[in-house]
């Protein structure tokens, strides 16, 4: 069920435009996924639940947290976009059965972009782990080199 949208959405150029940023992934890395998940059942309780949302459109920033480019991503933004890419009707309030729906959306796809995300704590770890067997100085070295070379990466 979720294939078919997630395939929908890679077909629009709109939709697909969105990704996480490094500073995004961070974030969510920081915050641990359960977390995220409680920001996305607030953000949809607040801005998308209700019965009648008087800025519909509108509610949702382009960025500033990630469940907010989630949300634009796979059209969970407003309650028009529910309307025309998950056949929720708008005018009511969302039952726990639609939310739960909206915020597993949400995850999934931030779970996808998280694929492959490698923490900066987590790389310096793997640097620490790298300098094993050394001197002090060459582990300074070596690590304050890593740490350079990873800044440029991205
Ligand atoms: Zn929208």
């Amino acid at each position: 069920m979720y294939e078919d949208l997630f395939e929908k959405l890679s077909r629009s150029k709109f939709r697909s435009r969105f990704h996480l940023k490094d500073k995004d992934k961070q974030y969510v890395a920081d915050k641990g996924i359960e977390t995220i998940r409680e920001h996305a059942e607030d953000l949809i309780n607040k801005k998308i639940a209700a019965a009648f949302i008087a800025n519909d459109g509108k509610q949702t920033p382009m960025k500033g947290h990630p469940v907010f480019i989630a949300q634009h991503a796979t059209a969970c933004c407003c309650r028009g976009c529910l309307k025309k890419w998950h056949h929720i009707k708008p005018g009511k309030e969302l039952t726990n059965q639609e939310k739960d729906y909206v915020v597993e959306v949400i995850m999934k796809w931030i779970g996808k972009e998280m694929e492959g995300y490698v923490s900066h704590e987590k790389k310096e770890e793997l640097i620490g782990q790298k300098k094993d067997g050394r001197s002090d100085r060459e582990k300074n070295e070596e690590y304050e080199q890593l740490k350079f070379d990873f800044d440029n990466l991205r």
